[in-house]
Order: structure tokens, then C-alpha cells, then sequence
């Protein structure tokens, strides 16, 4: 065997940051803080203290692969943390504190972490869990030495004064690129979450395929608001990505709320954002109530749920703004698809555009995908035929952490392992990916399946839904009927049969939904998803209208 002669230098977090110093020292990052001001800082700032965080690290006896996690929101510390923690070898755990308290504690015991930085605003959740964190060494508060908490139940160190008290030499240590460097759970919505692991190597992959022109086109010309949390799936990856491309990143911090956000997209200059589409419904919300256009923004990131097309139509062809649907999870750090066009399709009037753009889009090179049917078979990319969606690739999960419920992989004929995404999907011949449903949202009517998404996507098109929700309710003849949950835009009226009739022409009759219920608020879970579980029990007693 003949072994290729190139040097074998590992794939690592550290690398990222070394480089954006050297290449792009002078490149911003303008945080928005809990403190309340907009703060600036840069990627040699950023690497300085970095370096000086990893000394603290050192100094409060992190040892490589512990476990140190945050609570935080996005932000100047949150990236140093980013880069200390992993660089140094251990395991930077981003926590979701939107989960319950209880949850929270049950993950961060789980994890084993050893310290917990926090921004202050979630100094309520520490104390509330401190007690119940036995491994957890030290919690840190992410503020200015002014701005320390004079009181608190729980003794806390000062993150500050861990940077000035450290020096900023530090030699990146040269690890194996294979060590874990990251850990998300995933959200859990059934039973307790599950540790997803991240590797440098994986990480850095990740990376390399999404700032490529057909994934985030990401280049130091941009500059980046990621509004996605970095306790998302570490903003999808963002962090790392613009670091590598050397681009500007503008932080939002705690405020999320349209305003905050179009401010600041104006004021910094943002040309790329990325988030869910329940964020960008606030921020349409604000532009459109003030008649305001985007002066920068040339293009925007939309997943974690289907972007409705009537957002994407809005974005387009009001805003010009560019969006780029995109579909991922957890457990595949998360990229997996983004929906950028080919060349024939640049030829395409509006309409076919925009209908193109409903689906999630076709993978970044790096991961494969099946769709199989319920026998396991391969299905045909026609775009017709709907099944369950697998994944394989570099950075896609093999186990979960600790080994949580058992080996998830199916493997194929030749004793390949693929990850089940519990998405259904159809692809098309150009290997183009719509999700029809999640596996247990999808409604199964008469032996037929119904898309709970698309019905959803009509209903927020009309302009007087401000969110919808199809659930599956139980049917005498036909096991399961469509029921359509609807939020009122804020003093909109709609009655039940006009939203009905607006379902004629636009999908079969059988698909219509049986009724409609008005509901004040729709609930969403951690990452800004609708959690329909909770509508379907929410709904439980419920009994279509005849039966
Ligand atoms: P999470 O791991 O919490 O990010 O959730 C991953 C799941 O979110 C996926 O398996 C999909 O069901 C859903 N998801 C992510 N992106 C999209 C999208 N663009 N359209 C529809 N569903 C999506």
C-alpha cells in the first residue's frame, strides 16, 4: 500500500481562532450585552483572551475532556468560551436555559460539568439549581466586576477577574482532532434529552462545508448576525464558520425582539443572518408595521422548522433579501441541507422559484441521504414518493453520549451505519429534500398521509394568521383527521369558513382540515419550535364536528 506524503496535521478548534488573529485580527465582534451596552471587541482581542480564559481554566484544575458548560446568550464571552474551553482540550457543554430549571440540572449532572458560566440574567436559574449540581465546582458570572451580583445564594467568581488575573501566554495544545470538543443535548420533547458529542474534527468539517458558496457563502467581506442562539446546536455552527471565513460578527445578546434586531442589523451593517422562523416573524412583524427596508441584509438563513413561503416570498421579493432554507438537528452539528439554486434554475420565473425554495434543499457535500419506505427499501428520487429520511457523513452522530438509547444507526446492505432523522421526506431527480413531516407529526388519514407542514404553510400565508399548527385528532372511519390550531395576528379577524375556503384550489379536498380552533397563544418549546405534543394533548378530549 502507498501512503499519500502530505502532512498529517489535526483538524482543530484552536486553528480557527490562531488564524482569524493572524488574517483577519482587525475583523469585529460587536456584542450586544446583558450590561446593556454594545460592546467591541476583535478576533486578536478575542484570541487574548481566549488565551487568558484558557489559563483560568488551567489554573481551576480543568483537565482535558471535563466537562464545562454555559448558559449564556450570544456574546464576546460566550466566543472566548467557545475557543478557551475546546482549544484546551475540554468539553464545552452549551446549555438551553429556556429548558425548565429541573431539566437544566438533570442535563448538567448528566454532563458532569464542572464549572457553569452564566450571563445574569440567568442568575435565577443557578440558584435554583445549585443545590441540586453537586459536580459542579464553581459558577461563574459572565459581567463586569462592577456589575456583580452584591448578593447571592450561591458563591460566585467573577469572569473578569478571571481574564485579568491570567496571563495571555498560552500554546494551544496539539490534540487529537477525534477528542470531544463540544456537547448540545438535544431537546427532548419525549423523555430526558440526549448528549450529542461533538469532535474538533467533526467541527472543523462542518465548517469547511458550510461557508462553500452553495451552503452560507460565508466570506470575510460578511459581516454575520447570528440570531440563532450559541446554545443552538452552537448557532448552527456560526461561530466557527465566520471565524474561519474571517467575517465581522454582531451578537445579539439577550435582545431578540424585532426592533433590537432591525437596529442592529442597520447599524452594524449585517449582510447575512440566520435563525428560526418564529425570530424572523417579529422582525417582519416590525418592518413591515414601520414600513422599513433593509439597507445591508442581503441574505438570511431560515430552519429549525419549514420557513413558510409566504415568509420567503416576503423576504424576496419585497425585502430582496435572499433566503436560504435550510434543514438540520442536533445530532448533525446540525447542517445537513441548504436550498441554494442550481444554474438551470437561475433561468426560472419568480413563482417556480419561490415553489422550489419551500424545500429544504439539497445536501452540502459531506453527508449522504436515503429515503427509504417503511420496509426499509430505497424509495426514487421523484419527488412524489414520501419516506423516512437517513443520514450519513463526518459529522453526523454515531452514538449518543454515555451510549443513551442503545446504537440508533440502521445499517444499509453493505453494513453501513445511517442515522434515522424521524423526518419524511420526498426527493426530487435534482436531489432537492422537502420534509412532508416529522414521523410522528405526520397525519395518517385513511391510509393516506397528510402533510401537517403544508397545511400549516397555507394558513400562514392568509394575512390574518399569525402562527398555525395542524394536528392529528382521532377519526371513527378515517383513524386521523387534520385539525387546524390557529393564532390571530393581533386585532386580525378570520372566521372558521373563510379559512377553510381558503384551502379550495390550493391542495385535495380530503387534505382540508376538518376544523379550525382559535387558541390566544401556540405553545413553543426551547429552540423555537411549536410543541404540538403539547397541542395534542392540549386537544385531547376534542371531537371533530359528526363525530
Ligand atoms: P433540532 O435537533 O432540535 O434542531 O431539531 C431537528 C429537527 O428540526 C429536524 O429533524 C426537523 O424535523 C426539524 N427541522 C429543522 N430544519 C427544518 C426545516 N428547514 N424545515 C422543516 N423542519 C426542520
Amino acid at each position: 500500500m502507498l501512503q499519500g506524503l502530505m502532512m498529517d496535521v489535526p483538524l482543530l478548534i484552536s486553528s480557527l481562532i490562531e488564524h482569524a488573529d493572524r488574517h483577519h485580527g482587525d475583523a469585529e465582534i460587536v456584542s450586544r450585552r446583558v450590561e446593556g451596552d454594545l460592546h467591541r471587541s476583535t478576533y486578536r482581542q478575542l484570541h487574548r483572551r481566549a488565551r487568558q480564559m484558557a489559563n483560568a481554566l488551567a489554573a481551576l484544575e480543568v483537565n482535558r475532556s471535563d466537562r464545562v458548560a454555559t448558559l449564556a446568550w450570544n456574546g464576546y464571552r460566550h466566543m472566548e468560551l467557545y475557543f478557551a474551553v475546546s482549544g484546551s482540550g475540554a468539553v464545552l457543554h452549551t446549555i438551553n436555559p429556556r429548558l425548565h430549571p429541573e431539566q437544566i440540572a438533570w442535563i448538567v449532572n448528566h454532563a458532569e460539568d464542572r464549572l457553569l458560566f452564566f450571563d445574569l440574567t440567568f442568575l435565577p436559574i443557578i440558584e435554583a439549581i445549585a443545590p441540586h449540581c453537586r459536580g459542579v465546582r464553581r459558577f461563574i458570572a459572565m459581567v463586569d466586576r462592577e456589575r456583580m451580583p452584591a448578593q447571592s445564594k450561591v458563591d460566585l467568581l467573577c469572569y473578569e477577574d478571571l481574564v485579568d488575573t491570567h496571563s495571555d501566554q498560552y500554546s494551544w495544545p496539539v490534540l487529537d482532532e477525534r477528542l470531544a470538543s463540544s456537547l448540545c443535548y438535544t431537546s427532548g420533547t419525549t423523555g430526558n434529552p440526549k448528549g450529542v458529542l461533538y469532535s474538533h474534527r467533526s467541527t472543523l468539517l462542518h465548517a469547511y462545508a458550510s461557508v462553500a458558496p452553495d451552503a452560507l457563502n460565508l466570506s470575510s467581506r460578511d459581516t454575520v448576525l447570528p440570531v440563532v442562539p450559541m446554545f443552538h446546536v452552537n448557532a448552527w455552527g456560526l461561530p466557527y464558520s465566520s471565524t474561519m471565513a474571517g467575517a465581522k460578527l454582531v451578537m445579539p445578546g439577550p435582545n431578540l425582539d424585532g426592533k433590537s434586531l432591525y437596529e442592529l442589523f442597520e447599524a452594524e451593517r449585517v449582510t447575512v443572518s440566520a435563525g428560526v422562523p418564529t425570530v424572523w416573524q417579529g422582525l417582519l412583524a416590525h418592518t413591515e408595521a414601520n414600513g422599513l427596508k433593509f439597507s445591508s441584509m442581503n441574505r438570511t438563513v431560515i430552519g429549525g422548522s419549514a420557513c413558510p413561503p409566504a415568509m420567503t416570498r416576503l423576504f424576496e421579493d419585497k425585502y430582496g433579501v435572499q433566503v436560504l432554507h435550510a434543514w438540520g438537528m442536533t445530532e448533525m452539528s446540525p447542517l445537513g441541507t441548504v436550498c441554494s439554486f442550481k444554474a438551470k434554475h437561475e433561468r426560472l420565473g419568480n413563482a417556480e422559484k419561490r415553489a422550489l425554495q419551500n424545500k429544504q434543499g439539497r445536501v452540502i457535500f459531506g453527508v449522504d441521504m436515503r429515503v427509504v419506505g417503511e420496509d426499509g427499501g430505497d424509495l426514487p428520487w421523484d419527488g412524489k414518493a414520501y419516506g423516512s429520511l437517513l443520514v450519513r457523513g463526518p459529522w453526523v452522530l454515531r452514538e449518543y453520549f454515555k451510549g443513551e438509547g442503545g446504537d440508533p444507526l440502521q445499517p444499509d446492505q453493505a453494513g453501513r451505519g445511517w442515522f434515522p432523522t424521524g423526518d419524511v421526506v420526498t426527493i426530487d431527480a435534482d436531489g432537492y429534500m422537502l420534509i412532508t413531516d416529522r414521523t410522528k407529526d405526520v397525519i395518517k388519514s385513511g391510509g393516506e398521509w397528510i402533510s401537517s407542514i403544508e397545511i400549516e404553510n397555507i394558513a400562514v400565508a392568509h394575512p390574518a394568521v399569525a402562527m398555525a399548527a395542524c394536528i392529528a385528532v382521532r377519526h371513527p372511519k378515517w383513524d386521523e383527521r387534520p385539525l387546524l390550531v390557529v393564532m390571530r395576528k393581533p386585532g386580525a379577524e378570520v372566521s372558521r369558513e373563510q379559512l377553510l375556503a381558503f384551502y379550495e384550489g390550493k391542495v385535495a379536498k380530503w387534505q382540508v382540515p376538518d376544523d379550525v380552533m382559535f387558541v390566544e397563544s401556540i405553545p413553543l418549546g426551547a429552540t423555537g419550535k411549536m410543541l404540538k405534543n403539547r397541542l395534542r394533548e392540549q386537544f385531547k378530549d376534542y371531537r371533530l364536528p359528526g363525530t
